[in-house]
């Protein structure tokens, strides 16, 4: 598949691909393995969960070699990675990059690299994202933060209405100004997160889909015995990807994972001609979150509600490839409720709409809802838990884990592989918030 053709930005390997094989199974052609019945299944490293940061841990560890077996309950970006906007964040690389950096601009490049070297179609592409801003507060703010992060070597300007409109004719001209970010992009969820979980599997990686993980036991003699409803599972060392869900599993280990489950919503029109061009956001969330960020000890910072009351509204959107526009924003912390709430999907209609006017005659086609992993201080929690042996954890990536998965996975694949932990996740490790 692979011609050898090897070149390195920033530590990502660059392999071309002279087949459009990639895409052909990524969306689904291919079957997958069936775990061994009534046998134990044994892997060096397990990875329990079959979102982005899974998947694509999965395939970095199998591309460094590592005999690697992921299990996911449902099917690959079944929850939150499927379910999710598109949105690729970040501001490019700046003049010393950081952890952010590395998993935003990172991320692009780890997308760019899929879809361009491997041939696999995820709709990826450099839209770039339009902030809209609604009053002179939110400009003051942006003002400011446009200015540091400039001087910080990230990418990133304001723009006047005008300027705006011609990079984006359908956004609102009578608003004070916009941010644009050029260094942003957007792909397709699920063909993404399948991609990654294809290019696992070539990479020698096995996927066991439908098996629910039910309880973990650490052995005597090191590793862990994993029981799903259908089997027996063993491994050395043990990958925790399981997004929202990271809790209730980390309670099988013993321990307090602090992850909160986060409802998100969403709309989306019926499919139109090509209309919208950049992602859509708005500042009022931002600058409502820099004054307040409404965080408690149950609490993550930077939600929309809390205690079921709206503190801000927070906007996304793009047009998919298909034609629908999307849009959503919604934060909620109501345990592991899905349902969408219609009056949230108004409010956030009316959002889009003052930013993209036409969407005040475009009808709700549908909506849906996902859970979000948010750690209760807001970063990240990637690394190793120290309080078991051989067992990682890569999740806490929020509103933003869509674009942040695949470098998170990657950066724990090379920690599982080396054994050392890269500088830039001490901002994530684990060992500060995981208790027993
Ligand atoms: C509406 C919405 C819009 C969003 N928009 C964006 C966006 O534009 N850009 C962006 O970057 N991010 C966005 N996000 C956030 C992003 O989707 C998440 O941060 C990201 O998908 C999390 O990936 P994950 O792999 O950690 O979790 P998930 O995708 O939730 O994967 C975890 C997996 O673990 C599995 N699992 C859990 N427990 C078990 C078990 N016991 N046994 C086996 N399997 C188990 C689950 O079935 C699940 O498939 C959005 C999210 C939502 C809901």
């Amino acid at each position: 598949m692979a011609d050898n053709k090897n070149t390195n930005v920033k530590g990502i390997s660059r392999r071309r691909v002279v087949t459009g094989f990639g895409a052909l199974a990524a969306a689904g052609f291919l079957p997958r393995q069936l775990p061994a019945q009534n046998s134990v299944n044994e892997a060096e490293t397990l990875i329990i969960g079959g979102g982005i940061a899974g998947a694509s841990t999965a395939m970095h560890l199998a591309e460094l070699g590592r005999d690697v077996l992921l299990l996911e309950r449902g099917d690959i970006a079944s929850e939150a990675s499927g379910q999710n906007m598109g949105g690729l964040g970040g501001n490019g690389w700046g003049n010393n990059p950081n952890l952010l950096s590395y998993l935003t601009a990172g991320g692009v490049e780890i997308f760019r690299h899929m879809q361009i070297d491997l041939g696999y179609d995820m709709e990826f592409r450099m839209s770039g994202t339009m902030t809209a801003i609604h009053n002179e507060a939110q400009y003051e703010y942006y003002q400011d933060q446009v200015a540091s992060l400039r001087s910080g070597g990230y990418e990133i300007e304001l723009l006047s209405p005008q300027e705006a409109l011609a990079l984006e004719p359908q956004a609102n001209g009578e608003l004070l100004g916009y941010v644009h970010t050029s260094q942003r992009g957007q792909a397709d969820p699920v063909k993404s997160t399948r991609a990654f979980a294809h290019a696992a599997e070539m990479a020698g990686a096995k996927i066991h889909t439908g098996q629910n993980v039910i309880a973990i036991t650490p052995q005597s003699r090191g590793g862990y015995s994993l029981q799903t409803q259908t089997g027996e599972y063993r491994c050395q060392t043990l990958v925790l990807a399981t997004g929202a869900w990271c809790g209730p599993v980390g309670k099988m280990l013993g321990l307090n994972i602090p992850i909160v489950p986060i409802r998100g919503q969403m709309w989306a029109t019926k499919s139109l001609p090509p209309r919208i061009f950049n992602t859509i956001g708005s500042a009022e969330s931002s600058v409502a979150w820099s004054r307040n960020n409404g965080s408690d000890d149950v609490t993550p910072p930077n939600l929309t509600h809390k205690n079921t009351n709206r503190s801000t509204r927070h906007l996304y959107g793009r047009q998919r490839k298909n034609g629908e526009i999307i849009f959503g924003g919604d934060r909620e912390s109501l345990g592991y409720i899905l349902n969408p709430d219609p009056a949230g999907i108004e409010i956030n209609r009316g959002h889009a709409a003052e930013v993209i006017p036409v969407l005040t005659t475009l009808p709700i086609a549908r909506t849906w809802s996902g859970m979000m992993p948010f750690s209760l201080d807001g970063a990240p929690i990637i690394g190793k838990i120290p309080l078991r042996d051989n067992l990682f954890i890569v999740s806490g990536l929020a509103s933003s884990g869509f674009g942040r998965g695949p470098m998170a996975g990657k950066l724990v694949a090379e920690y599982i592989h080396t054994g050392h932990m890269s500088g830039v996740l001490t901002q994530s490790d684990p060992a500060r918030c995981v208790t027993e």
